[in-house]
């Protein structure tokens, strides 16, 4: 297991004048090392796999699109831990630095079409594909049952760096919504409100969380903030400066406001500024404790 990621005060002038307490629990630094592509919310997420005793000499296949930190995070685990590693991608096939730095870690790629995408958790189908039992599958994302106690803990973790006080919200990004139940499972039962940000556009998180959360036993208190997906997946606001530093493998936003960390922009920056506008608009009473996770992105 990793350390807990750092606990940041965030000093934003509109949180100040507001009266609310700004932290940032950094996922971002939740990782192998600094720089891997084993990272953030996608470590958390592998943690039932990279347990295993049996990982040397196994293959696992998975499942994302062109641009998964999921892939490229089990990509660089399979590295590390000296397993194999397949991957089926939705869409044409493609190059981009996400990729670049599967294949140097030595994932094996397949393109296939949209539509048999949408068969990928099918037992059938996968045996189709020439998936065989020996081999572990991990669903799109990450996200499995096993999962959800491996993402809840960064909300334990964060408890505890309060000195076993939980904050008034936790906030952050959705795109399966398994990092999310995760959260929320573990701060059931506290006086925690979870407040989840889709990346994506549509209006079925709520359900797609209570159905991670089958079998739970606790009562969740979470809402789901929809209006900060910006257009859509991948689609970002005109007015964030996005570049792609060199080297890196990811691209980078600004999105204009102080004392952030760097965010990526398909989750984080969606996130931070979803965050800072519930700040201007009166969304959380005078004296909160608002944490933002910072779930990572590829460095
Ligand atoms: C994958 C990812 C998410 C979304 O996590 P889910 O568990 O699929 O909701 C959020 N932020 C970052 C940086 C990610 O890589």
């Amino acid at each position: 297991m990793l350390p807990p990621s750092p606990l940041q005060q965030i000093k934003h002038p509109d949180a100040v004048r507001a009266g609310i307490n700004l932290w940032c629990k950094r996922d971002d630094l939740y990782a192998w090392y600094p720089g891997s592509p084993l990272q953030g919310n996608k470590v958390r997420k592998l943690w039932p796999l990279l347990l295993r005793s049996d990982l040397p000499g196994r293959t696992v296949v998975s499942f994302g699109g062109a641009y998964s930190n999921h892939v490229a995070a089990l990509a660089a685990a399979g590295h590390q831990f000296g397993f194999a590693t397949r991957f089926y991608l939705r869409g044409e096939a493609v190059r981009n630095p996400t990729l670049d730095a599967v294949l140097r870690n030595g994932g094996n790629l397949h393109f296939i079409s949209r539509t048999d995408y949408r068969l990928k958790h099918d037992h059938q189908f996968q045996r189709e594909l020439g998936i065989v039992e020996e081999e572990f599958v991990i669903p799109e994302g990450g996200t499995s049952p096993e999962s959800l106690p491996y993402t809840g803990e960064v909300f334990r973790e964060t408890v505890n760096q309060f000195g076993a006080v939980p904050p008034d919200f936790f906030c952050l990004s959705a795109g399966t919504g398994g990092t999310a139940a995760g959260i929320i499972g573990a701060a059931a039962d506290t006086p925690c409100t979870v407040e989840v940000f889709p990346a994506l556009r549509g209006s079925w998180m709520r359900d797609e969380i209570l159905r991670h959360l089958e079998g739970f036993s606790g009562t969740p208190a979470f809402t789901v903030i929809d209006g900060y997906h910006f257009g859509g997946y991948g689609r970002f606001s005109p007015h964030w400066k996005i570049r792609t530093p060199i080297g890196a493998t990811a691209k980078r936003a600004d999105i204009g406001e102080p004392g952030l960390p760097e965010l990526e922009p398909v989750y984080t920056a969606k996130l931070f500024s979803g965050v800072l506008d519930r700040i201007r608009t009166g969304a959380y009473p005078r004296g909160s404790t608002v944490v933002v996770l910072h779930t990572g992105g590829i460095y």
